[in-house]
Parts: structure tokens; sequence; C-alpha cells
């Protein structure tokens, strides 16, 4: 049985290490606070270098068999395991709740979904399949097949702390690798308890194991230990080129999906409830806290302000508040007092440098968010080049707007960003469609839809949004080694 988990009841994370759960080598904690209330709200071990060795060294060990199973055992065992993570979707929802700010509706249906997600590709696991290729020779044969990678470490952010890495690690235990998640000091209550509930669900030790832990020197130690042969990394851009310099030198496999500064294109003949729906949800959900969250809209001259009318209309109903004493508010708290700084200095610095408030900008009234992180869905118009917020992404509950006269100014300043990794097209139009996802510089274009990730669609960032596939059936390909065994018949 579990603890009933509320604000009064502070949740003591472990580690997982070789299957058993345990505190860090030092025993030193550290505390998670609400983002609704500043209470603490839980505990976890600050895992260190000795922690690091032990987990990877376990992982290593675990390879041997598991990388052994057939793909059939492998889907079943995950299989098992997963259902044993959705019997505790209500606990590990109200722990990301708790941590994270989302609403429990939200956090909850996150565990699920990732679960699906992982059970995905535990059926993928038999589809993986090699080739026979012809040879120059009568008497030689050539075969492709494909081998689990090994040890993966997967460092995760705060942002969607469970599904993120679901992402990694479903196809990586369905490749046959073992893995070693770290995930964020914002947010590791929630993705432990997803990976000791795995563990319950009788997944053989060390097949999967956390670490927890602040600072940088925990995953720095997981991504450089020796044992560890692919890293799998979501976070920001800055952070992904730290690892990529220490994975570099020990030539391990990587993916990075890293930040966003997604940019949406509404032509004069889009559907301007579809595209008001679409961007409220997509600009605010999770209070913008989102890598492919719309980050800035150029919207037709001949539109723009009707548009923006709509936007506000929806923005207004969007109802904020705790989340886990309310889980049907459409928006909690933003997640981290850094990430509500950010916001507020990219809204003021767009406000001085021109930029008009339509709604929001500010955080909302009342005693109830006196002591949380909260912030008003917002709309400014006026975006300009030279503005905070359409050089970086804001990471926040806000949607600036730019009008423009010709789609190829839109498409040039889509284009003029760093980041590639999601774009959004509005239009009734097939052939605007269809030409502008080809000049959009971005791994994913939705066009008059905001469902970016699907588990049967790639997802790869371009440019500074990193490289490496998720999603997708081929995603499983990351995970594994090619080997070509050439043969001369005796
Ligand atoms: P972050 O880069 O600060 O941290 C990400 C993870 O890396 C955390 O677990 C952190 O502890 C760890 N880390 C930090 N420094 C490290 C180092 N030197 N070595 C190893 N690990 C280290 O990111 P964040 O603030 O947690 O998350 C927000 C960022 O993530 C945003 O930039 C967002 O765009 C990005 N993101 C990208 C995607 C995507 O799919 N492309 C999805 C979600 C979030």
């Amino acid at each position: 049985m579990h603890q009933a988990l509320n604000r009064k009841n502070l949740h003591e994370a472990q580690l997982l290490i070789g299957g058993s759960p345990c505190p860090s080598a030092t025993g030193e904690t550290r505390e998670v606070r609400s983002p609704a209330t500043g209470e603490v709200v839980g505990r976890f071990p600050q895992a260190g270098p000795g922690d690091v060795d032990r987990a990877v060294r376990a992982a290593h060990e675990a390879f041997r068999n598991w990388s052994q199973l057939t793909a059939y055992e492998r889907e079943a065992a995950i299989r098992k395991a997963t259902a044993c993570v959705r019997n505790r979707a209500q606990e590990i929802g109200t722990l990301m709740a708790l941590e994270q700010g989302k609403p429990l509706n939200q956090s909850r249906s996150e565990v699920t979904s990732s679960c699906d997600l992982v059970d995905f590709y535990a059926a993928e696991a038999a589809r993986v399949t090699g080739q026979v290729l012809p040879t120059e020779k009568q008497d030689y044969r050539s075969w492709v097949i494909h081998q689990p990678v090994g040890v993966v470490a997967m460092i995760t952010p705060w942002n969607y702390p469970v599904s993120l890495m679901s992402w990694k690690l479903g196809p990586a235990l369905a490749a046959g690798c073992t893995a070693v998640v770290k995930p964020s000091p914002a947010t590791p209550l929630s993705p432990a308890a997803f990976v000791h509930a795995l563990a319950e669900g009788g997944l053989p030790p060390g097949v999967v194991s956390v670490l927890t832990g602040e600072g940088t020197a925990l995953g720095e130690a997981l991504v450089s230990h020796p044992l560890v042969k692919k890293v799998a990394m979501t976070g920001s851009t800055a952070t992904g080129k730290e690892i990529m310099k220490r994975v570099g030198s020990s030539l391990k496999h990587i993916t990075l999906e890293l930040g966003g500064h997604c940019p949406a294109i509404v032509c004069e003949d889009a559907d301007l409830d579809l595209t008001a729906e679409a961007i409220a949800y997509k600009a605010f959900r999770n209070m913008g806290q989102s890598c492919s969250a719309v980050n800035r809209v150029y919207a037709h001259k001949s539109v723009h302000d009707t548009l923006v009318g709509k936007l506000a209309d929806r923005a207004k109903k969007l109802t904020i508040g705790d989340g886990v004493t309310d889980g049907s508010v459409d928006l909690g708290p933003m997640t981290t007092a850094a990430a509500l700084e950010k916001v507020k200095r990219h809204v003021e610095d767009a406000v001085k440098k021109g930029g008009r408030l339509v709604c929001g900008g500010g955080t909302p009234e009342g005693k109830a968010y006196a002591r949380g992180h909260y912030y008003l869905p917002t709309i400014l118009t006026g975006l300009t080049p030279d503005m905070l917020m359409a050089k970086e992404e804001t990471f926040g509950p806000v949607a600036p707007f730019a009008a423009f006269d010709e789609l190829d100014e839109a498409v040039r300043l889509a284009n003029d960003t760093p980041y590639g990794l999601v774009s959004f097209v509005f239009t009734r139009n097939l052939t605007t469609a269809w030409k502008l996802s080809e000049r959009l510089e971005a791994g994913t274009v939705c066009v008059n839809n905001v469902a970016v990730n699907t588990a049967y669609g790639p997802y790869q960032g371009w440019k500074d949004s990193g490289f490496g596939l998720e999603l997708s059936r081929e995603a499983i390909y990351e995970y594994l080694n090619v080997k070509h065994i050439k043969a001369r018949l005796p």
C-alpha cells in the first residue's frame, strides 16, 4: 500500500539501483517545493559518483540477460511492468501535480499515455528485422542484423517529467538495452515513482535504475561513465552542447532533443476559429512550458486583428489554480521561480520595445495566487525581431503576434532562429500548405493542427534543436547497433 499523497504527507523518494530502492551512498537528501504554495512536498536522495558507478554497473550486468531475451519475452515483461505503473497512475500523477504544477487530470494522463508509449515500443521489439543482401560471389552470403547498444543514460527535463522519459525508455527497453535515468532535480518524484513501479512490475534488477540529485556533476558523471554506450537527453540547447562535449570525447551514441522557438504562420484564408483554438492550446497549455509551444505568431495583416480577438476570448476563459486541490483547472502554476522570472523579463522587454499587451502580462490577483508561480495567459501584438521573445524561447504562457504582408516575409521571419523544432501553418489552400511546409526549417510541420507528438510520427530537431530521432517505429534503431555478417561458404 502506498501512503495517501497530499501536501501534509511528505513524499520521500529513493534511488533504484540494481532493482533495490536505496538512499544515496552519503545519505544526503534535497527538498522538492510545491510551485503552487512554496511548501516542501517531498525529499529526494542526492546521488553522487559512487551511486552512478553502482547503477551503471548494475545496468551493465543486467544487459547480459535482458539483451538475450527474445523480442516476445521482452514485450511480455515490459507490458507486465507498465500494467503495474497503470495501477499507480493516480499516485504518480499526484506526485507530478505536486512538484510540477500541472493540474491533476493532465498529470495523470501523462502517466497513462507514457505507459501507452512504452507499450507501443514493446510491440516494436518483434518488428526489428534485418536484411539478406545480394553478394558479389556465388559462395558469399551477407546478412545485416541489429543488436542493442548497451547501457543508456537518460537525462530528462522538468516540463513533461514522465512522458519525455518514456520516449527514451520505450525504445531502449524494447531494443534490449538497459537504462539509468537521471530526472530533473526540479521534478524528481514522479519519474522516480514511475521507474520504481516498472521494477515492482517485474522488470529484472538493473534493467532500469533511477538516480536523483541536484547540480551538473551527477549528470556529467553519468554521461561520462565508460560503461554507458548511449546518452539520450532532452533539455536546453546549452546543456545539450555541454553533454555533447563530454560524450564526444568518448564516442558514445547520442540523441539530443533540445530547445525550440516555434513559429506559427497564419495565412489570409485560414479558418480563424480552428486557428485560435489550436494556438490557445499550444501557447498556453502547461503554462507554455513546452519545447514545441507556439512562441511567435505571424498572421496575415487581413486576419491579424480578428485572430488576436478570438484568441484573447479564449485566453480569458482559461481557469488557473492549484491543480492539486482542483485537478480540473486548465492551468496550474509555472514550475520554477526561474521560469516565472524569465517570462516576466521577456514581457517587460517586449513592452519596453513597443509591444502592446492585449491580455495578461502579469500575475493573477487574489490570495490563492500569492505564494505560487502564477502568470496570466498573455497576448502581445507588435512583435519585432529585436525583442527577447523573438530570439529566445520564453517557455511561458505568452503568444506574441506580428502582422505580415507577403508569405515570403513570414517564412523568412519564421526561419530566422537558431532553432528548428516545430513550425505551424494555418491555411485552407493545399498548395500554400505544401510549399510552406517544404520551406520551413523544422523537424516537424503541423498544418491546421498542433498535435505535434504522436507515437507513430518521427520527431527530430533541426539546427540548435538537436539531432537523433524520438517517437515513431524507427526510433528503436537509435538504440541498436548495425552488424553486417559476411560469410564465405566453406
Ligand atoms: P536543462 O537543460 O536545464 O536540464 C535538462 C536535464 O539536464 C536535467 O536533468 C538537468 O539536471 C541535466 N543537466 C544539466 N546540466 C547537465 C550537465 N552538464 N551534464 C548532464 N546533465 C545535465 O533543461 P530544463 O530546464 O530541465 O528543461 C527545459 C528545456 O528543455 C527547454 O529548453 C526546452 O525547450 C527543452 N525541451 C526540449 C524538448 C524536445 O523534445 N526538444 C522537450 C522538452 C523540453
